[in-house]
């Protein structure tokens, strides 16, 4: 009988420590002298995968000098085909390490193994927990006893319930440095790589405190689909987007097709810096 109850008990109380109920103010998460919470909007960009020391130290200034916070770029690669470019590993940690070093500016780096955690933990600033693995409880819990700020992309079935209980993992274990990123679901529509839902932004805001962000670039798959997808971001409400930024889109190892050059980028930044005037909120830039 006992086990009912408690089967009932998981069932009401699926998700909580991340609930609006739970903490009525919104979660502010401290990485060096930058605060990711609902008053400043960050915009994390940088290449999909660290592909060269060389790569990585280009996209990292050029990203700066438009006025991006974080630099992106993964070291572990979760690619579909197994033929597919598979990441740096360690050497791409250490190449982002120097490209915070030189910048300042503090890296989000993709761990999918939990043999890695403490690897990817050692180089990173911010933990990315990648859609295909938000449901991998073995992970979030192993991350969860880290104080390390994570980002937990959604995962592309996921409901918005599955993605908080996915975050309950994270706070459960005792981080509460979380933010939740919006990346795209499958649908039946195939003309985007992804269908991003949008509405999940000012669904979120009400379900739970956590900062959210949005990926436009895995969320189209589309680079000419990018910004306007950013700056609707922005309009519903995200704190923050994370976008591909590539030198040179056609000739990255890993998502050219949805890699923003570097000027296309800055011209965003411009365009999102107005919209900011608009919605009253504070683009941070660094100097
Ligand atoms: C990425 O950020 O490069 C990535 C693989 O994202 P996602 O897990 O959302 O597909
Ligand atoms: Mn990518």
């Amino acid at each position: 009988m006992g086990g009912l109850n408690m089967d009932n008990k998981t069932e009401q109380e699926s998700y909580k420590l991340v609930s609006r109920e739970y903490q009525r103010q919104d979660t502010q998460i401290a990485i060096k002298e930058n605060i990711i919470d609902s008053n400043q909007f960050h915009v994390i960009a940088g290449p999909c995968a660290v592909e060269s020391k060389e790569q990585i130290l280009e996209t990292a200034w050029a990203v700066k000098e438009a006025g991006a916070t974080f630099l992106r770029g993964g070291a572990f690669k979760p690619r579909s085909s197994p033929y597919s470019f598979q990441g740096l590993g360690e050497e791409g940690l250490k190449y982002l390490a120097e490209a915070r070093e030189e910048t300042g500016l503090p890296v989000v780096t993709e761990v999918m193994d939990v043999r890695d955690v403490e690897l990817v933990a050692f180089y990173a600033d911010i933990i990315q927990v990648g859609a295909r693995n938000m449901q991998n409880f073995f992970l979030l819990k192993e991350i969860s006893q880290l104080g390390k700020p994570v980002i937990l992309k959604r995962g592309q079935c996921a409901t918005l319930k599955e993605w908080l209980m996915a975050a309950e993992y994270l706070l459960y274990g005792g981080n509460p440095n979380v933010i939740l990123c919006e990346r795209g679901i499958r649908t039946f529509e195939n003309y985007t790589r992804n269908t991003l839902d949008l509405s999940a932004v000012p669904a979120l805001k009400d379900l739970t405190h956590l900062p959210v962000f949005v990926d436009p670039s895995h969320g189209t798959g589309k680079r000419e689909l990018v910004a306007p997808m950013a700056k609707a971001a922005m309009a519903a409400g995200a704190d923050g987007l994370i976008i591909e930024v590539h030198p040179n889109p056609e000739k990255a190892c890993s998502d050219g097709r949805q890699s923003l050059n570097p000027k296309d980028f800055a011209l965003l930044m411009q365009d999102l810096r107005r919209l900011a005037q608009v919605m009253a909120r504070e683009m941070v830039q660094k100097e």
